[in-house]
């Protein structure tokens, strides 16, 4: 295994912390910080918070031939990115800022007068269109810490995140990644300069890629992993992982400390705090992860790491996933022969559609899956072996904890807090550091705050930030 640059951080800053001059501003000093405590910073950024939809909408709008909707839109990003740049960047710098950013405008529009002609949206096109929101903002910032007296370089991300094909989620090729990164980045990184590239965007041949939506963690956990950086920060508008979605529960506690199973489980079942890939290539090197608030710089955080000391409550955390379909499988009379659970997810896999949680008995399963698109194809295949019942408007509620092992009688108390939501098909996860059960999606903020209040009244405070619940209580 190669040996860790332990003066390397990558750090990557999420939408808000780049929306506006002031956020790229606080963003530049957060950077400046490492700089000055003598590490080597590579920044990867995400698009301006809200550009990555607006780019889907107008993609979506020229699809349909909406040319003037599409172009709208554009231009309404366009005046967005003029604007900021004008508030961050002087003189020379700015004028090549502007020129630059009339220049991937004026590609982008007509890219959309493009799709809007022939009225046909690929992934591949969408995939080019989506990518202008990073390539943007990774400019931008690189200039503003130019303007603020940091050496920033700004390095296109489709040279260093290789990837396979698959328009809208394509996998990196690593060891690919590996090479560019060694050979693009710790050049500048050894000359004193903080390179600054797009998180989600990648290439495949010289065709742009996109890694999925909330992709830049993941950018930032490839190039961090590619390097055996020291630590990856992921820059964020929360303190850290907190004991759930503080929009559902305001007074969630940040979670100090958590393991890299707990995170990816978390991650996986619905916290949109950290990308579910995010947490590979820090596992594979051991590299830790901290998430951490562009906002609240001054705050610790939450670290992520192999083996976080043990915790006297039985969970970390509750995420949740919404938009699930429950699809009941009950094989036809003459297919109970062994075979059948098989050919059932063999389906799923045909159309590449993942499934969250499975039930089974001899002749029956369930299970959820967040694809719509391939909804009716799978159904159909189904009905030609089993009888098929699918159920919408589910979600998944699931909570993560490694103390969970062990502890006797810890289901009765998950239940016996949401005894007045109707709960279907209950899993306690093979991987035992985590508890999963369905409810109607109506139901999910009600049943989330109930077993927050169970579990999270008295934590232990070697574990939970209970000094901030103390410090809010008392203003
Ligand atoms: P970014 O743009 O920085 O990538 P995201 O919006 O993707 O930020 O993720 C941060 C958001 O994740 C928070 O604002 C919060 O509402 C949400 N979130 C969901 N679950 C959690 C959790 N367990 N801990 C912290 N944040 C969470
Ligand atoms: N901008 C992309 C998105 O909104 C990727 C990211 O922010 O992580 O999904
Ligand atoms: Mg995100």
């Amino acid at each position: 295994m190669s040996t860790p640059r332990q003066d390397i951080v990558v750090m990557k800053f999420g939408g808000t912390s780049v929306e506006d001059s002031a956020a790229m501003l606080r963003t530049a000093a957060i950077v400046g910080g490492r700089v000055r405590k003598g590490l080597k910073p590579i920044v990867i950024v995400s698009a301006m918070s809200k550009v990555t939809d607006t780019l889907l909408a107008a993609a979506a709008a020229a699809g349909r031939n909406a040319r003037e909707e599409a172009l709208n839109l554009s231009d309404g990003l366009r005046t967005r990115h003029l604007n900021t740049a004008a508030e961050l960047a002087t003189g020379d710098r700015l004028t090549s800022l502007h020129l630059n950013i009339h220049h991937d405008f004026d590609s982008l529009d007509d890219l959309l007068r493009g799709i809007s002609a022939v009225g046909e949206l690929t992934p591949r096109t969408s995939d080019h269109v989506v990518s202008f929101g990073e390539r943007l903002s990774s400019q931008m910032v690189a200039a503003a810490f130019a303007e603020q007296g940091l050496h920033g370089a700004h390095v296109d991300a489709r040279n260093v995140i290789l990837t396979d094909n698959h328009y809208g989620k394509a996998a990196p090729n690593e060891r690919a990644i590996e090479n560019a990164a060694t050979s693009q980045l710790l050049p500048l990184v050894g000359t004193g300069k903080v390179p600054v590239m797009g998180g989600f965007i990648g290439s495949c041949d010289g065709i742009t890629t996109t890694l999925g939506r909330g992709g830049s963690d993941y950018t930032g956990a490839l190039v961090g992993g590619a390097l055996h950086a020291g630590a990856i920060e992921i820059w964020t508008d929360v303190n850290g992982i907190m004991t759930t979605d503080p929009r559902i529960v305001p007074e969630a506690l940040r979670v100090k400390t958590i393991s890299f199973e707990e995170a990816a489980e978390l991650a996986y079942f619905g916290a949109k705090v950290l990308h579910p890939a995010t947490i590979l290539p820090a596992v594979q090197k051991n590299i830790p992860v901290w998430v951490l608030n562009s906002r609240n710089a001054e705050n610790e955080g939450t670290k992520i790491t192999a083996a976080p000391p043990p915790c006297a409550s039985p969970f970390k955390s509750i995420a949740a996933k919404k938009k699930l379909t429950i699809i009941d499988i009950v094989a036809s009379r003459m297919l109970l022969a062994h075979g059948f659970l098989k050919m059932v997810f063999d389906v799923f896999d045909k159309y590449h559609c993942a499934i969250d949680m499975v039930s089974t008995s001899e002749i029956s399963v369930s299970v959820t899956v967040d694809s719509r698109e391939a909804l009716p194809a799978i159904s159909a295949e189904l009905s030609k072996i089993a009888d098929v019942k699918m159920e919408g408007n589910k979600a998944l509620i699931c909570l993560v904890g490694e103390d969970i092992r062990g502890q006797s009688g810890i289901s009765g108390q998950v239940f016996s807090a949401i005894s007045h939501v109707n709960v279907r098909m209950i899993s306690q996860g093979a991987s035992e550091i985590n508890m999963s059960f369905m409810v109607n999606e109506e139901d999910v903020e009600e049943a989330i705050r109930s077993l927050h209040r169970k579990f999270f009244s008295t934590p232990d405070a070697s574990i939970f930030d209970v000094e901030a619940r103390t410090v809010a209580s008392n203003a």
